[in-house]
């Protein structure tokens, strides 16, 4: 049988696959229109951590316009709803103009095709990270063949919570080869929310989210153990682990640089 790692040598993102045990992860959040203090709530939950954080970012906003080092904010477009006129022409070229800096995309709801890798490559971004593929190892990075590098995450917190699994570290993909991408939502931490039931009763009422006033949302807070306090204990647990935390922007940059050099 071949060996895995003779396979993957000629690799340019085998760093990234931990072959030699748990040593890298990535922590990523889709911003699915969240109200400012939600978010908020996150960027400081994570910068207490020391963690840097890649968010995809569906609307403006003043906290994601000029991020700190630690933050990289890539672009998340609604492509389930197309433009009467644009179609999915302009969903990503609309979010870089509010976020002229991004080079990463991840689509809403993982809508995304080879239009839309073709779009996102003519935008001159330089990733997409739209294929979810829950808990699976050996998840690893290819470039398609518009030039845009391919990355896919296995784990997030509203599908843990929607499957019925308790807040158990074990249904985390920590362990085995492969990216570990891990996914989170401001809304689903800043609710706490025990399941993604608690949060469609919560958020219901607003058809914007970002109407609903912070004085409506803190009273709902979940008061047990949920979805907040999840993250606050996977987080202080890679870390102890001894993985490094790296952003998707960093990642795709260093095969890239490294194919080059080849
Ligand atoms: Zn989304």
């Amino acid at each position: 049988m071949t060996n895995f790692q003779d396979t993957l040598r000629d690799d340019p993102w085998a760093d990234f696959y931990n072959l030699d045990g748990a040593k890298t992860f990535s922590l990523t959040t889709d911003i699915d229109w969240a109200p400012d203090y939600a978010v908020e709530d996150l960027l400081s939950l994570v910068e207490t951590a020391g963690l840097p954080l890649t968010a995809f970012a569906t609307h403006k906003s003043s906290l994601l316009s000029r991020p700190p080092d630690w933050l990289e904010v890539g672009l998340h477009p609604d492509n389930t709803r197309p433009d009467p006129v644009y179609g999915l022409s302009r969903k990503i070229l609309d979010l870089k103009e509010m976020y002229p800096q991004a080079v990463g995309v991840r689509a809403h709801r993982n809508f995304f095709g080879q239009n839309t890798a073709q779009l996102a490559s003519q935008a001159n971004l330089a990733y997409d990270a739209s294929v979810f593929l829950w808990q699976r190892p050996w998840c690893q990075i290819h470039k398609d063949q518009y030039g845009l590098v391919r990355m896919c995450y296995n784990w997030e917190d509203g599908v843990q919570a929607d499957m019925g699994l308790d807040w158990s570290l074990n249904h985390v993909p920590i362990q085995g080869p492969g990216l570990k991408i891990f996914n989170v939502h401001p809304i689903f931490i800043y609710l706490n929310c025990p399941n993604d039931d608690y949060r469609r009763s919560v958020v219901s009422e607003w058809k914007n989210l970002q109407d609903a006033p912070v004085s409506a949302l803190k009273s709902k807070i979940f008061q047990g153990y949920g979805a907040r306090s999840f993250l606050i204990d996977l987080l202080a647990h890679l870390k102890k682990a001894g993985m490094q935390a790296v952003r998707l922007d960093a990642m795709a940059a260093a095969g890239n640089i490294k194919k080059e050099t080849k």
